[in-house]
């Protein structure tokens, strides 16, 4: 009897899951339709990244039924994943190409990097809080992600050993754009980074490096946690 009721419990906790995979996936789905197309959003690589990722894998377990709202979402470490119509913007600007080698600064929960992950061949992320560093490498590798490199430290430098890199997106806010991140950019790179004052709106800038010339172009304000340095 006791086993029969095991089986049962088993049996039901399982259609529970799907359940709720099923849920999520139509609330992914809707996220997609209203939030992200439904803003302009069109590049089809993009979309399907959004489409597939599992943001509520990436929150916090208590969060995860607001993960596919129209809004960031606090990961710890006074920390934010960023609003999914971000992600998407800040995605779809980078233009990127399957042979892409990107660098992400800011890695917090991993959600941004497992989209790029979708869309490029290979991902470089580095988080300065190495608690958040340490969590979003357990994830990532737990989601069978295998494209991804964590790695914990400041940003400000960059990567100099994975350069030349073909795109580089900042996801904190920083007060001026780090030279060394312009460095390590391939010739017909880009970047895409929140700049502005410490506790004021910043501008997401696209940043475009040709062989005579860098290019900065102003896309919209946004509001950020702030780039930190270690001291
Ligand atoms: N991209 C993340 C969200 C980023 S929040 C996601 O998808 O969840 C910004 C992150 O940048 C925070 O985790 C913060 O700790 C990190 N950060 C701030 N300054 C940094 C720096 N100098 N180098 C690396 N990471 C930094």
């Amino acid at each position: 009897m006791k086993s029969i009721i095991i089986c049962m419990m088993g049996i039901f906790s399982f259609f529970g899951l799907a359940k709720a995979q099923e849920n999520y996936a139509a609330l992914r789905k809707a996220m997609v339709a209203i939030q992200i197309q439904g803003r302009g959003i069109t590049d089809p690589s993009t979309l399907a990244a959004m489409g597939t990722v599992e943001r509520h894998e990436f929150v916090p377990k208590d969060l995860k039924r607001y993960a596919y709202q129209d809004r960031p979402l606090p990961i710890g470490n006074e920390q934010t994943i960023s609003q999914p119509y971000i992600v998407a913007f800040m995605t779809e600007v980078l233009r990127l190409k399957k042979s892409d080698r990107v660098l992400e600064i800011g890695t917090g929960s991993g959600y941004q990097a497992a989209v790029l992950a979708k869309i490029v061949d290979s991902v470089y992320t580095i988080e300065i809080v190495d608690e958040l560093a340490l969590e979003a490498k357990e994830r990532l590798k737990a989601l069978d992600y295998d494209n991804i490199v964590v790695k914990a430290g400041d940003g400000y430098h960059g990567w100099p050993e994975k350069a030349p890199i073909d795109a580089v997106m900042v996801t904190a806010g920083a007060e001026e754009i780090p030279e060394a991140l312009i460095d390590q950019l391939k010739e017909g790179g880009r970047m895409i980074i929140p700049v502005g004052p410490h506790n004021g709106t910043r501008q997401l800038v696209l940043v475009t490096k040709t062989k005579n010339k860098i290019t900065k172009k102003n896309l919209m304000a946004v509001s950020f946690v702030p780039f930190t340095r270690d001291d």
